[in-house]
């Protein structure tokens, strides 16, 4: 009734200033907009004012006070659209939009309010205005966050997943659709996916202990397993989580990713098959072979029939002894290729000898199918091409027994076979035999079992054969029976005959040599000294490789009658193999046996000039003298070879004798020999460490292991003076291993202590590269003491990589793959290549410590070291310097941006526990 009574003005301006006192004293903007045109604004407090920071008169002046120009033009439609939607109804209107401060920037507000009906006509909006530019910006942050998150789950190839862990509810990112084809979200997850074929049998276990870890609350779980991809094969996944907890401490989410590891994995697996298989022909070896048919017969009734095959070849020390070993392996290959193909791929063929191979026939019906596969194994070895020279054509001989009569494991159908074979060469070779003896054979079989009538006509002429070899040795011996089989005597005299005779140049062999050497040697010595001398060329193996096998063998036939010819009465010349010659011939004094040498040095390069384009092949030779002799052929033999042995650099010299110091080295050897398995046994050797530091930080970032011998009489023995004898004679495998056991143990320990760790390289020596079972042995040990691979760096010298350079790389990206890095050692001691560089994928280059004599660098060496150093730069490769004792060199190296260096200057190899004592304590920042 009041408002009635009183003046209206006084009633407005009370309720005006009311409302003043009470917005003013709120941090946010009100006002009043009259619904017209313009958005005019009626009333607004000082909160509004300062939103837009105007003052209430320049606000009046400047913008007159239309809210219209004060709101960002693209935001206008929307106002205006809000508003007539608003005008007639109750409902409170919220918006978004920009608009212009005093300064021209544009903000962020919100707008909250209700529309108010004066009267019939005039209509005014109540609005409160909050600036809210910030929230925004944090929105806008979180999109672009977001965004950011989805393209890189999209793009990336893994799967990312978020496990909700109360609700056992799975929810995979959009690519676990791409490789799995199924539905991204999985409630009831352990239960459905243990319903289905998804995760391969074998790993369930996996995946319900990585289940238990999960809800056990582990921090960070992590396992390998194979799904079933799209396509219905299975494939092997790496999943890693994180887990996060609420704040009761218990696990509430598992947060992680799923990485298709299935090439990897793969490449992995073959890795580790093809250790397992014989290097030179890639079928299983005798160990695989045995284990699979053992394996695969275990699982097998006796209802089923399966043959055992061994396949030997008739011939094959002629081809090694004729064609050499090279072109023997060359046979051996081509065959192994060949023999898989009438087979099918679950049969099991493998290689259990030097020319000895099995085959493992799974389910037979009939013994047809036995013959007909048998033929053509025949088959295979007669038409496998064994040079132009057709007297060293081969064959095969095949023994056969069949499970389960003539036995259920591998031992007993080899030992049946076996005699089935001997049987088999016994009728004449190049044909196969069925293990008959005491056998009764199962009714599907007995149908046929006249195998012997049947061979016959699958046996080629071996006579023949032998009846060759016999004309080209010039030899007489008359045949009994010339177009049936030999008789044993006969057999007997053809293979002396076959046996002593080089048919490639018809000198005689080693064993002839032997004993008509003796001979000689016995009767002549009081008449004359003799000279034994031990030949090969350098580099033959190139003619053969680029020129083919004829070449090289018209070069060895003429080498070996320049020599014949050049031979006097009572000397002596043969081939023991390939392109060694070993020639026996008097010594009358240096000088006449200089002037030999070098008369038949002229014959023979002219020979290479007339008939082989000059070639410039030269001849290596070592010469031991003779002035006693007690039958010891062999050890003057060895002697002479050892002598050539020592000439590395052929432009030096062609020739080096067997002298005194040779003789005081090689019973030094002698004497290392006999001592090396037990000492390693009695673990004398001890392994050291040298530290590599780094020179920006000055810090110890690694060290190599270098290998001691300390006898049992305390002398403490450089590897110097025996891993090279250990390299000559393959004892450096043994020695390496432990020396890799000794690290990883080591590693180990520290891992498990708590101790600063550190990578270590280890030396590989020449002998590993070309073995073809060190990937797998190293690998055995590192899964042993579950050492990370990127701890282990290995060194190999850059020798290693000049023959062989393709299998060196190879065997290097394999390592690779396995995580290993790699140095080169030595680098630029010899004949460094720096096109090596480029081609290996090395870590770390070795610079040899010849580039740093102790007195001086001189500028040369200087300009070559900065040079590699740049290159190598260049190439993502580190530099480590070796062999630095002075402050001047490493303030060159320092100055020329050399990564690492190792020398006594920082420290001398110690022994591990020294080692650990300076470097081993974490806080110890060395
Ligand atoms: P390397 O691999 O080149 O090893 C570096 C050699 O340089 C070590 O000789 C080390 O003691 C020496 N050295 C380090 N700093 C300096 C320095 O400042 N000045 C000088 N003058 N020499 C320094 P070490 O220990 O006598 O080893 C000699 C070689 O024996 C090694 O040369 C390596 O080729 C071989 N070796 C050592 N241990 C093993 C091993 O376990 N396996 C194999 N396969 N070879 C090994
Ligand atoms: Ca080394
Ligand atoms: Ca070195």
């Amino acid at each position: 009734m009041d408002k009635i009574k009183e003046n209206p003005v006084d009633f407005f301006r009370k309720k005006f200033l009311k409302l003043q006192r009470i917005t003013n004293n709120i941090d946010a903007g009100i006002a009043t907009i009259s619904y017209n045109k313009l958005l005019t604004i009626s009333y607004a407090n000082d909160g509004f004012f300062k939103l837009f920071g105007f003052s209430h008169e320049e606000f009046a002046s400047k913008i007159k006070n239309k809210f219209t120009s004060i709101v960002f033009k693209d935001d206008l439609p929307l106002l205006l659209n809000k508003l007539s939607q608003i005008q007639s109804t109750s409902e409170e209107i919220k918006i978004e939009l920009r608009a212009y401060k005093k300064d021209n920037s544009i903000f962020w507000l919100l707008i909250k309010g209700h529309c108010i009906k004066l009267n019939e006509t005039e209509k005014q909006f109540l609005f409160v205005f909050v600036d809210i530019t910030e929230t925004k910006k944090v929105q806008q942050e979180l999109k672009i966050a977001k965004t950011h998150y989805k393209i890189i789950a999209e793009q990336c190839d893994n799967i990312l997943f978020e496990y909700l862990i109360p609700n056992d509810t799975m929810i995979y990112s959009s690519k676990y659709i791409n490789i799995t084809g199924n539905k991204p979200v999985i409630r009831k997850f352990k239960e459905t996916i243990l319903k289905s074929d998804y995760i391969y049998k074998d790993d369930i276990k996996i995946f319900l202990s990585l289940i238990e870890e999960i809800l056990s609350g582990k921090n960070f779980v992590s396992a390998d397993l194979r799904i079933k991809s799209k396509a219905g094969t299975y494939i092997w996944i790496k999943i890693q989580a994180t887990t996060i907890f609420d704040f009761n401490n218990k696990p509430v989410k598992s947060i992680g990713k799923v990485l298709n590891i299935d090439k990897e994995k793969k490449e992995y697996f073959n890795l580790k098959l093809e250790t397992q298989l014989d290097p030179l022909t890639k079928l299983y070896n005798k160990t695989v072979s045995k284990s699979l048919i053992d394996d695969y017969l275990t699982t097998q009734d006796i209802k089923t029939t399966h043959a055992f095959m061994i396949i030997d070849i008739d011939n094959f020390k002629s081809v090694n002894d004729n064609l050499g070993h090279i072109f023997g392996d060359s046979v051996l290959s081509k065959i192994a290729l060949n023999i898989k193909k009438p087979f099918n791929n679950y049969d099991i063929i493998g290689r259990i000898g030097g020319d000895e191979f099995i085959i493992f026939l799974k389910n037979v019906s009939c013994l047809d199918y036995i013959y007909e596969k048998a033929t053509s194994i025949c088959n295979i070895f007669k038409n496998t091409y064994t040079g132009e020279n057709k007297t060293h054509k081969i064959s095969c001989s095949i023994g056969i027994s069949l499970y389960p009569n003539h036995g259920n494991n591998y031992d007993e159908l080899l030992k049946k076979a076996d005699y089935a074979l001997y049987k088999a060469k016994q009728h004449g070779k190049d044909c196969f035999e069925i293990y008959t003896e005491g056998i009764i054979y199962n009714d599907q079989f007995k149908k046929d079992n006249l195998v012997n009538s049947n061979i016959s006509t699958i046996n080629s002429s071996l006579d023949n054969t032998l009846k060759d070899n016999l004309i080209d040795s010039k030899l007489d011996i008359s045949f009994t029976s010339k177009d049936k089989l030999l008789s044993v005597s006969d057999m007997q005299n053809v293979f002396e005959v076959i046996t002593s005779i080089d048919p490639l140049t018809g000198l005689m062999n080693l064993s002839k040599f032997e004993v008509v050497a003796n001979n000689l040697l016995n009767n002549n010595l009081q008449k004359n000294k003799y000279a034994l001398i031990y030949s090969d060329f350098n580099k033959f193996k190139y003619i053969n490789d680029n020129l083919g096998y004829a070449i090289g063998n018209e070069l060895l036939i003429k080498f070996s009658n320049l020599l014949s010819d050049s031979l006097e009465k009572d000397e002596l010349l043969c081939r023991p193999s390939s392109d060694n010659f070993i020639t026996l011939i008097k010594y009358n004094g240096i000088k006449n046996f200089k002037n030999r040498l070098a008369s038949f040095n002229e014959k023979f390069i002219k020979i290479q000039k007339q008939d082989f384009n000059n070639l410039k092949l030269s001849v290596i030779s070592g010469i031991c003298l003779i002035s006693s002799y007690n039958n010891n052929l062999y050890s003057i033999i060895d002697k002479a070879n050892m002598a050539r042995k020592t000439i590395k650099d052929s432009h030096k010299s062609q020739y080096a004798f067997y002298d005194k110091k040779l003789h005081i080295q090689s019973t030094k050897e002698k004497k290392i020999e006999s001592l090396m398995v037990t000492a390693l046994e009695n673990k004398e050797f001890l392994v050291y460490l040298q530290p590599k530091v780094e020179l920006l930080t000055k810090k110890t970032v690694g060290a190599e292991a270098l290998v001691r011998w300390l006898r049992p009489n305390k002398t403490l023995i450089a590897p110097g003076e025996f891993i090279p004898l250990f390299e000559k004679n393959g004892f450096i495998i043994e020695l390496d291993f432990y020396v890799y056991e000794e690290i990883f143990k080591t590693i180990r320990r520290w891992i498990d202590e708590d101790k600063n760790i550190f990578p270590i390289s280890v030396n590989v020596s020449r002998a590993h590269i070309n073995d073809n079972s060190f990937i797998y042995r190293l690998n055995k040990l590192i899964e042993k003491y579950k050492i990370p691979t990127n701890l282990i760096e290995l060194e190999l010298t850059e020798n290693i990589c000049f023959n062989n350079m393709d299998n060196v790389i190879n065997q290097i990206i394999k390592l690779k793959l396995l995580g290993f890095s790699f140095s080169i050692d030595d680098f630029g001691s010899g004949y460094s290549s720096l096109n090596l560089l480029k081609d290996i994928p090395i870590d770390v280059l070795k610079l040899d410590k010849s580039f740093f004599p102790s007195n001086n660098i001189n500028k040369k060496e200087k300009i070559i070291v900065s040079n590699i150093v740049n290159m190598a730069k260049d190439l993502d490769i580190l530099v480590l310097s070796e062999g630095i004792e002075t402050q001047e060199q490493i303030d060159f190296l320092t100055n020329i941006g050399c990564n690492l260096v190792q020398g006594y200057y920082f420290a001398k190899p110690m022994p591990i526990e020294e080692f650990e004592k300076i470097y081993g304590i974490k806080s110890n920042d060395s």
